[in-house]
């Protein structure tokens, strides 16, 4: 089996599911980066003190993230802010 990507900032893998969103898609960044620069905001940020970007993404409960993949079963997401357009 091959082992699942859990984070694209470390590139961390994780050997099979465990649950949670890394399951379906790779996280940006995790507990185990080191701080990174947003392309948001543009200021430094990390797991111990991210940036409000960061919140907004991680504020979406994992249940509405596994309906947004299960609505037609592929990785094509439409950005909410296109939706509510
Ligand atoms: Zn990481
Ligand atoms: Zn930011």
């Amino acid at each position: 089996m091959t082992d699942l990507l859990c984070c694209k900032g470390c590139g961390t893998t994780k050997p099979g599911p465990t649950g949670d969103p890394t399951d379906l898609f790779p996280s940006e960044h995790c507990g185990d980066c080191p701080p990174w620069r947003c392309d948001g905001c543009e200021q430094m940020c990390s797991m111990a003190a991210p940036c409000d970007c960061w919140l907004r993404l991680d504020a979406i409960p994992l249940a509405d993230v596994k309906a947004l993949f299960a609505q037609d079963g592929t990785f094509n997401i439409t950005p909410i802010s296109e939706e509510e357009r």
